[in-house]
C-alpha cells in the first residue's frame, strides 16, 4: 500500500506493546490507526467538543473509536478484496467532519482528521471524485481563474430555479444558500502600515482573499495601528504562477487530494520560509487554513522549509496575545459604550483543538468595557463544505442545534464573533445572524 501522507512520525507507535493490535497493512498510517486504546471515551457526550457525528446519532460507528475498529478490520483484510470501500466504514468516515476533537480530547490523540485525508486519498486511487467535490475541493483556484462562478453562485442564490437545479446535478443542498465571494477579491494594495514597525507578514488565505477582503483590511489596520510593519505574503520570485494567489490547499486534502495540495503547499511554504528564516512571525486569519501550514503541510513531506514556516505561523489571535504577553502590543482601544450589546464568541473546531480560545479571551479582554461570552459547543456542523451537501445538511443542522443556534436563539441581541468562514455561513444560515471577525471587532474598537 503507497502512502499519500507522511507518517513517519507514527514509526515507532505502539511498537513493543502486546496489546497496541497493529493492523498487518498500511505500515505507519496503520500505526497512527492503532493508537486508538479502545477506551470508548469518545463514546460520551461530556463537556468538551468530542465527537460531534456521535453526539448527534448516538451511533458507536460514528465516534471516533468506531471509524478506528473499522479502519483496523479493513486493514486486516477483514472488510473484502475492495475494504475501503465497505459501506459501513465509507459512511463512517464520510461523517466524520475532520474537526480535530479527537486530537485533543482523546486520550491517546487519535489524528482521525489526517487519517481521513489518507484514506480519502486511497480511495480516490480507485475512484474519480464527484463533480461537486471536485468543485469545492478546487474552489480557491477556480474562484481566481473562473471569475464567472461569483455571478453565477449569486444567481444561483436569488433564481429560485437554479438552487434545485444545483441539487439535482451537483448534490448541492437547495435549501441553503452558498456563501456569496465578494465582488472584488482582496488586492493587497492601497494599504498601508509603518514602515519601521515590527516586521510582521500577514497569510492572506483564499476565503479572506475571496469571500471577506475586510477581514484582512481590518487585520493590517489593527497591526499597523499597534506598531507592526506588515507585509501580505506573495508568490516566490521562482513561483511558476507568480500571479495566482497562494492557497493553503485545505479544500484539496479535505476531499483526499493530496498531491494537488502537496503542490498548493509548495509555492506556500517557498513564499514564507525566508520570512520564517529571518524570524518573522507568519499570522492568518482563518483557523483552519493557517493551521494546515502548522499542522497538515508537516505530513506532505517538504522538509525543512515548512517547519520553520510552521514554527512561525500563527492565528491573529495567537500573535494579538503573545505580543500583549511581551508588552509589544500598545493599541490605542477605546471603552466600549455601556449600552453596546454583549459579543458572543464562536470558536472555530481547529482553534478548539490547538488551544487557540485562550488567546481569543486574552486579545477580546484589551477591549475596555466589553461584556464577551465564549459558547460552549462542539462542532456547528458547517465543517467546509459539509453544511451546504445535499446529503449532509440535516446532520449539520443538528450539529448546529445541539448547543450553538439555541445559545444565539436565547442572545438575541448579542453580536457574535466567529473567525471560521465556514462556522459564520452556518449561524447566518440557521439563526440569520451575521458574525464579525476577531480582527473586525479589534479595528472597531479603534475608532
Ligand atoms: S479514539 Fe480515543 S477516546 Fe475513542 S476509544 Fe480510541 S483511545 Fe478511546
Ligand atoms: S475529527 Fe471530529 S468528527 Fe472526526 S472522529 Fe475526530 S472528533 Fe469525530
Amino acid at each position: 500500500m503507497k502512502l499519500h501522507l507522511d507518517w513517519s512520525d507514527y514509526e515507532n507507535a505502539g511498537l513493543g506493546d502486546a496489546y497496541a493490535d497493529i493492523p498487518k497493512e498500511g505500515g505507519n498510517f496503520a500505526k497512527a490507526v492503532a493508537v486508538c486504546i479502545n477506551s470508548r471515551r469518545c463514546e460520551t457526550k461530556e463537556r468538551g467538543v468530542m465527537c460531534p457525528s456521535y453526539r448527534v446519532s448516538d451511533d458507536p460507528e460514528l465516534a471516533t473509536g468506531g471509524r478506528v475498529r473499522l479502519l483496523k478490520a479493513a486493514l486486516n483484510g477483514q472488510l473484502g478484496e475492495q475494504p475501503f470501500d465497505d459501506p459501513q466504514l465509507v459512511r463512517a468516515m464520510e461523517l466524520c467532519v475532520s474537526c480535530k476533537g479527537c486530537r485533543r480530547e482523546c486520550e491517546n490523540e487519535v489524528d482521525m482528521a489526517r487519517i481521513k485525508i489518507e484514506y480519502l486519498a486511497q480511495r480516490n486511487e480507485e475512484h474519480p471524485l464527484s463533480r461537486r467535490d471536485r468543485l469545492f475541493a478546487e474552489l480557491p483556484q477556480r474562484l481566481h481563474r473562473d471569475r464567472w462562478l461569483v455571478p453565477l453562485i449569486r444567481l444561483r442564490n436569488r433564481l429560485p430555479l437554479l438552487a434545485p437545479l444545483g441539487e439535482a446535478l451537483l448534490g448541492i443542498a437547495a435549501r441553503r444558500r452558498l456563501p456569496e465571494p465578494a465582488t472584488a477579491p482582496f488586492s493587497g494594495t492601497a494599504l498601508d502600515s509603518p514602515a519601521d514597525g515590527h516586521p510582521v507578514v500577514l497569510f492572506v488565505d483564499s476565503f479572506t482573499r475571496h469571500f471577506n477582503p475586510a477581514h484582512a483590511e481590518a487585520a493590517i489596520r489593527v497591526l499597523g495601528a499597534g506598531g507592526y510593519s506588515v507585509t501580505v505574503a506573495q508568490p516566490d520570485a521562482t513561483d511558476g504562477e507568480p500571479r495566482r494567489p497562494l492557497c493553503c490547499g485545505r479544500t484539496l486534502l479535505s476531499q483526499g487530494l493530496v498531491e494537488e495540495a502537496r503542490a498548493e503547499a509548495r509555492r506556500v511554504v517557498a513564499a514564507l520560509a525566508p520570512h520564517a528564516a529571518a524570524g518573522t512571525p507568519i499570522v492568518g486569519l482563518e483557523p483552519s487554513c493557517l493551521l494546515t501550514l502548522r499542522d497538515e503541510h508537516l505530513a506532505l513531506g517538504l522538509g525543512e522549509p515548512a517547519r520553520q514556516v510552521a514554527e512561525r505561523a500563527q492565528l491573529f489571535e495567537e500573535f494579538i496575545a503573545r505580543e500583549q504577553t511581551a508588552k509589544r502590543l500598545r493599541l490605542p482601544l477605546k471603552k466600549r459604550p455601556d449600552d453596546a450589546p454583549p459579543l458572543l464568541v464562536h470558536g472555530h473546531c481547529h482553534e478548539k483543538a490547538v488551544g487557540a480560545m485562550k488567546s481569543m479571551r486574552k486579545a477580546l479582554k484589551l477591549i475596555p468595557g466589553l461584556r464577551f461570552e465564549l459558547i460552549e459547543a462542539s462542532c456547528c456542523g458547517g465543517a467546509g463544505s459539509f453544511g451546504v451537501e445535499a446529503e449532509h445538511a440535516d446532520l449539520a443542522d443538528a450539529m448546529a442545534e445541539q448547543a450553538l443556534l439555541p445559545k444565539l436563539r436565547e442572545n438575541p441581541d448579542a453580536e457574535i464573533l466567529a473567525n471560521g468562514f465556514s462556522c459564520r455561513h452556518q449561524m447566518r444560515e440557521g439563526a440569520g445572524r451575521p458574525a464579525l471577525h476577531l480582527a473586525e471587532v479589534l479595528a472597531q474598537a479603534l475608532g
